[in-house]
């Protein structure tokens, strides 16, 4: 085994370079602090840390020299193709992602969750079940607070464990590791442009479950694949809302666990069929990690009736003169899209808008889901490769502006119907975020409407 090393240099001062910077400040650490971009906020965040770096290297390029140190520690954002990251590949001995230099450091167990979809759902309901169940919990990853910021109150005894929502971009670099319990809840096409193949993808997201002895949750959709990636003597408790034969099933209306009812779900404020797997999986993770009778638990019911989704996902924020208006920004694959599309009523007609960055995915996935669209609105930079796609089975029309596409949705909406935003692609070619896309859709929906009176 190398030595371990004593000195880190934390690239880039996102949520997570900040996050592993406070935990570096924590431990004493000899560190430094690298980052393309310089700001007074930053350097005001410099000055927070109690134990401050020995250098920082704000508005870095090309040519300017890193500081020394035993291992860089990398924020998810900076890409292997970036100047800085061959230049630190140049200087550094050792690379590591921000979430193997907190999991070093957790003296905790942790939960894993990644998939194409669901990641953020699963990850906070595990959290609220764990939390309901008794053991002290917390989000972390991509939501809220870092995994490093996580280990810092775990340090302090303030948690007892983590689940940690995990992107496939933070499964590529890091080491195997090594959760209490995992789930690999689906795998759709997504980040074609990154992945030289599904299969590729697919072998990234296994990456997540191949350290384990016990604790492996998987979607019962994914066991034929999943002999490729796994050892057949790990084993692998499976959820469907399909296949009665999955350990973790649905029997009408009823959450079951082997074939025996648990309760129901009509009551839960988790809609739709793709919530249901996600609670099926969160009820996995609970077990694996509290037994089961967490599962029959009054507290852990009642955190399954209190948790609500969080914005932009399938969020139904107006209903005017019988029209629903739905904004699912956050669906940026095709998979997403269908399982909104499959929890609208089914008495419901839809006006979709779809579009936005391209990732090259495959949007005759969406095909065998439209059927109860009535209009199809494309935009954005994949708006022509969509149209393309969707044109032979539905009314569509190419838009020249998000605004467009929000304004003729509102027009061609009448009592009954279902205006949804769910774009099938990233949004970052017209806007920040999926949270802004959700936001100026909500605000434009509400403009035009006023201007209707
Ligand atoms: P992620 O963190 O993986 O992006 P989210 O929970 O934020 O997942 O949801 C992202 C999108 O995927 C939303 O549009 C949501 O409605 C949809 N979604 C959530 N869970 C599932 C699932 N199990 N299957 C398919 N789509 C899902």
């Amino acid at each position: 085994m190398p030595d371990e090393p004593t000195s880190f240099l934390i690239a880039g001062c996102g949520v997570s370079g900040r996050g592993a910077a406070r935990l570096a400040s924590f431990l004493h650490y000899d560190y430094a602090l690298v980052d393309e971009k310089d700001s007074p906020e930053l350097r005001d965040f410099v000055r927070s840390l109690e134990h401050p770096p020995k250098q920082v290297c704000f508005g870095w390029k090309p040519g300017d020299p890193l500081p020394s140190a035993g291992q860089a520690v990398l924020s998810p954002g900076i890409r292997g193709t970036s100047p800085l990251y061959q230049a630190l590949k140049n200087a550094v001995p050792r690379l590591a992602g921000e979430l193997d230099f907190a999991l070093k450091h957790l003296p905790c167990p942790f939960v894993g969750v990644t998939g194409t979809n669901g990641k953020t759902t699963v990850t906070e309901l595990t959290a609220a079940l764990l939390n309901a169940s008794g053991l002290r919990t917390q989000a972390a990853g991509n939501i809220g607070d870092s995994l490093s910021d996580a280990v810092i109150r775990a340090l302090r005894r303030e948690i007892d464990c983590v689940v940690v929502e995990i992107s496939s971009f933070q499964l590529e670099t890091m080491d195997i590791p090594h959760p209490a319990a995992a789930v690999l809840l689906n795998l759709a096409s997504d980040h074609m442009d990154r992945y030289d193949s599904p299969e590729a993808y697919a072998a990234v997201k296994f990456k997540l479950l191949r350290g384990m002895g016990s604790g492996c949750i998987l979607n019962h959709e994914l066991r034929g694949i999943a002999r490729r990636y796994l050892n057949p003597r790990v084993p692998r408790l499976t959820f469907s809302t399909t296949r009665k034969t999955a350990f973790y099933s649905m029997r009408g209306d009823f959450f079951c666990r082997d074939g025996k009812e648990l309760f129901a779900a009509s009551p839960l404020p988790l809609k739709g069929r793709h919530n249901q797997e996600n609670i099926l999986a969160a009820l996995g993770l609970l077990e694996s990690v509290r037994g089961v009778d967490a599962l029959r638990s009054p507290a852990v019911y009642q955190a399954l009736l209190d948790f609500r989704p969080a914005a932009h996902r399938q969020e139904l924020f107006l209903e005017k003169d019988g029209v629903r208006y739905v904004d699912d920004s956050k669906a940026t694959n095709p998979h997403a899209v269908n399982a909104a599309l499959t929890a609208v009523p089914s008495n419901s007609k839809v006006i979709l808008i779809l579009g936005g960055q391209d990732k090259e995915m495959d949007f005759n996935e969406l095909l065998p889901y439209l059927r109860h669209v009535k209009l199809a609105l494309c935009v954005g930079q994949a708006a022509g490769r969509i149209f393309d796609v969707v044109r032979g089975s539905v009314t569509a029309r190419l838009c020249g502006s998000f605004e467009e596409a929000v304004g003729q949705a509102c027009r061609a909406a009448r009592r009954g119907d279902t205006v949804l935003l769910s774009p099938a692609c990233a949004s970052f070619d017209m806007f920040r975020g999926y949270a802004e896309r959700g936001e100026v859709f909500q605000r434009l929906v509400r403009e035009n409407l006023e201007g209707r009176k």
